[in-house]
């Protein structure tokens, strides 16, 4: 507060000062005036330099002043140093983000507006043969042309991930990833996953071509397994050869059941997309469903709109749906119902199978479609299954562009759904 006791002693002093010297020329009132204009004058001239020092942006060395304007300066040096020091630290945050980013190892490129390319990493200039001085400014679309990449960035859904080969080399297969942020602003995210993709394809078809050569040794064996069960043997005999057939057909299932999974991963689907009769395909389920339950006496009930067909392969349809009815039919106990529906829902079409068996827990049901994941291992193979076939449903309903939706309670019963979109749903009359 020293300031203000300064500026007080000062207009004090001018004052008495200036009543003396007016009081000994006899005129005290024109003393103090003048007195006033020269403190006034004086101040104002302290006001200018702090205005000049201001204007001249020189904030690191602040003037010489005394009392308030000497205050003020010494306010603003001190807003000035902070604010240095801030933008000093900010500055090497962001050099330390941008050296973190330009390091990363899958390449990232900043988008602003109309997907003009803003900033790039070197992971860029590598992967999507980007150039950091060159193409900063243009549009992204402009040298990146594949058609899917086009559509995916202007299409504004990315959820997920676009998986793409030949984006710039024919060879290469990236994982793009859109990633909007801020105001109009995007990242664009590429991982080269070209690795990953053929250790993929080499495991897809190893499990074909293992599956596809055990297929011949197994039907050898069960032609023969067949014959020698129709000659005379004894019971000991007739129990061995019996229990070798359990087990060849259970193999023969599995491989039947890994060849389908191969085909549906590497989506090489013989047939088109065409309409699809769903209740039909229904009614001759639920004859072989009648015929599955056999000693178990399930009430078994089907109800299907007649006008709503699919779009979509009818083979694996079936493959799917069955999978569902055999599961229920299976994990049933004698006597329980089982209901099948054939509906229009929200979404589109809903398959659904409820039936009142033995439920399964709820941490079980989001494992429910692994491969070879069963709730209860020992009751599934005493049953027949293969643990592959919620796996092939998933995989059917993702070429459907469906999805399967679960709900269980132990002990009560399960429904199982397959939901799919509208713009698969079609009617018996339309054209295809
Ligand atoms: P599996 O050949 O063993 O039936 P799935 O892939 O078809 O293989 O099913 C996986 C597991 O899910 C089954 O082992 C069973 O534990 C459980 N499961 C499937 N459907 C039902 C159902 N309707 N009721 C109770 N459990 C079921």
């Amino acid at each position: 507060m020293g300031f203000w006791w300064y500026e007080v002693r000062l207009a004090a002093g001018v004052a008495s000062l200036a009543l003396v010297a007016g009081w000994l020329v006899g005129r005290p009132s024109v003393g103090l005036l003048v007195g006033a204009l020269v403190y006034a004058g004086w101040q104002g001239m302290r006001l200018l330099r702090l205005l000049r020092w201001l204007q001249g942006g020189r904030l690191a060395e602040p003037p010489e002043l005394p009392g308030v304007w000497g205050e003020l300066a010494y306010l603003a040096h001190s807003q000035y140093l902070r604010a240095r020091r801030r933008q000093r630290r900010l500055g090497e945050r962001l050099k330390r983000y941008e050296a973190t980013a330009a390091a990363l190892p899958d390449a990232a490129v900043v988008l602003g507006r109309d997907h003009g390319i803003q900033w790039l990493n070197e992971a860029a200039c590598r992967l999507l043969h980007l150039d950091a001085r060159r193409d900063v400014g243009q549009r992204v679309d402009n040298l990146l042309r594949h058609p899917d990449f086009v559509a995916y960035l202007h299409g504004g859904d990315y959820a997920e991930p676009l998986v793409l080969s030949g984006l710039v080399e024919e060879d290469r297969v990236l994982q793009l990833h859109i990633v909007p942020y801020g105001q109009d602003q995007r990242l664009l995210v590429a991982r080269d996953i070209t690795r990953m993709h053929r250790l993929e394809a080499m495991r897809r078809d190893f499990v074909a071509n293992v599956s596809h050569e055990l297929r011949t040794p197994l039907a050898v064996m069960a032609g023969y397994l067949e014959t020698l069960l129709e000659g005379s043997l004894d019971a000991g005999q007739r129990q061995a050869l019996e229990a070798m057939q359990q087990q060849t057909t259970r193999m023969k299932h599995l491989v039947e059941d890994l060849l389908t999974i191969s085909r549906l991963e590497t989506g090489e689907l013989e047939e088109r997309d065409a309409p699809v009769d769903v209740p039909a395909l229904l009614r001759s389920m639920l004859e072989q469903a009648r015929r599955l339950s056999g000693e178990k006496q399930h009430e078994l009930s089907l109800q299907a709109d007649e006008s709503l067909w699919l779009l979509g392969h009818e083979r694996y349809l079936y493959s799917a749906f069955f999978n569902l009815v055999v599961n229920a039919v299976q994990y049933t106990p004698a006597g329980g119902r089982i209901e099948l529906r054939w509906q229009r829902c929200d979404e589109g079409a809903c398959f659904e199978v409820c039936d009142t068996g033995i439920g399964i827990p709820a941490q079980a049901i989001p494992r429910l479609t692994e491969r070879f994941y069963r709730v209860d291992p020992g009751r599934s193979r005493a049953a027949g299954g293969t643990g592959l076939g919620l796996s092939i449903v998933k995989h059917v309903l993702i070429h459907h562009e469906g999805e399967l939706q679960v709900d269980s309670t132990p002990g009560a019963g399960s429904t199982f759904r397959c939901v799919f979109p509208a713009r698969r749903v079609c009617g018996p009359n339309d054209p295809q």
